[in-house]
């Protein structure tokens, strides 16, 4: 791995930070300052609905809480700094994602996703969002289309099969169409990629995975430059993030940078072990699928591997000990998934196949554990293969 991979500090997108400082300062220091009244170094929990006003036609900055929370809109301040943007958070992921199609969309538009998203991303435009009138398609994620659409939507790298997609490029071709650009960074997050800096208009995230990081909460994020129709939408639908989960995603930011070098570290080794065990037929992972464009686009490779096992992959998954069989990534612990009847299982199958999630698919979140251990367990697992 080259030394640029060894390190989160980037040089590539400072430039864009308000305040100049590394990724690993600005997620322990900034948009925080220490509580005024109390001193307290870590923002307090607001748990209050309601924000008494001095006088009226006064307010202190807030009212009532779905229309702004002050540990809420540190999270925000914070989210938004790390790329030289501002940030409106969310319940969960899919209400992020959910509250940016409402924001910039309406009834008659096109939205453009790549083929390769989450399954949850599809089916709200799918089963939801088009009984109100928008239009989606997707499309390969090497040939994304923007002729025509309002958005287009790019998850890269891409769940389960750690698909690239090149932003900048696509950036260029959106914005020669006149379409905006949305990357879902949930995998890598901003300490590893930067989509604003490459030319997208939104960064999307599901918190609940490596931005959090322990397994505790769910929360969502949209990253831009002009988030007013977004607040708009936040504030009018009700589906804004909570004190006590911001307080928590807070705290999971403050080391943030170092668990994602870690977890590249460690997902990296399993990748290379899996590619030279003769039960695995397949490894996926960003740098063995597109080292040049990880290289360009990505500060590290990020904590997922996905493999296709030669013979019985539930056998495997079942067989793991230390590894636990899960929906969620990106936390502490390492996760095992069967895409094909979890995480995408709401995914038509021939859709479905179409992306690459074959059955025999095992999609594998790399947590913080020793990596020797995580490796002698999946040795036990796919010795029952057969
Ligand atoms: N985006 C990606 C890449 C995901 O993996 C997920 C959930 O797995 C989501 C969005 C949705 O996030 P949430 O589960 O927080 O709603």
């Amino acid at each position: 791995m080259s030394a640029e991979h060894n390190s989160v500090h980037s040089t590539q997108s400072e430039s864009q930070h308000t305040e100049h400082q590394s990724i690993e300062t600005q997620c322990i220091h900034a948009g925080l300052a220490p509580d005024p009244s109390t001193g307290a170094i870590l923002t307090p929990i607001y748990q209050s609905t309601t924000f008494v006003q001095p006088r009226v036609g006064e307010d202190t900055g807030f009212t009532y809480s779905r229309s702004g929370n002050p540990t809420v809109a540190a999270l925000e301040r914070q989210l938004g700094a790390l790329e030289g943007a501002e940030a409106a958070c969310f319940g969960t992921g899919m209400a992020a994602i959910t509250a940016l199609l409402l924001a910039t969309c309406r009834a008659g538009d096109l939205v453009v996703v790549s083929s390769v998203v989450y399954g949850g991303t599809t089916r709200v435009l799918r089963d939801v969002l088009a009984r109100f009138g928008l239009r989606f398609r997707a499309d390969p994620p090497q040939a994304i289309d923007p002729t025509g659409a309002r958005l287009v939507l790019v998850e890269t790298p891409a769940n389960p099969t750690l698909v690239l997609t090149d932003i900048a490029e696509v950036a260029a071709r959106c914005k020669a169409a006149g379409a905006l650009l949305a990357v879902d960074n949930t995998f890598l997050t901003a300490a590893l990629q930067q989509p604003l800096a490459l030319g997208a208009d939104f960064s999307v995230y599901s918190t609940t995975k490596y931005v959090e990081g322990h397994n505790s909460t769910v929360g969502g994020a949209v990253v831009g430059r002009d988030l007013e129709a977004l607040r708009f939408v936040q504030n009018a639908t009700g589906c804004g993030q909570k004190p006590w989960e911001a307080w928590l995603t807070l705290r999971g930011l403050k080391t943030l940078p170092l668990r994602m070098v870690r977890h590249s570290e460690s997902a990296l080794e399993l990748a290379l072990f899996l590619q030279a065990h003769p039960r695995v037929a397949a490894v996926y992972h960003p740098l063995l699928r597109e080292p040049e464009l990880a290289r360009r686009q990505q500060r590290h490779w990020g904590g997922m591997v996905a493999f296709e096992v030669e013979g019985d992959a539930v056998a495997v998954m079942n067989a793991l000990q230390l590894c636990s069989l899960a929906e969620n990534l990106g936390a502490v612990e390492t996760l095992v998934t069967h895409p094909a009847t979890m995480t995408h299982a709401c995914v038509p199958p021939a859709q479905r196949l179409a992306a690459g999630i074959s059955d025999g698919l095992i999609r594998l979140s790399v947590g913080l554990e020793n990596v020797d251990d995580l490796r002698t367990d999946l040795e036990r697992g796919l010795a029952c293969a057969s």
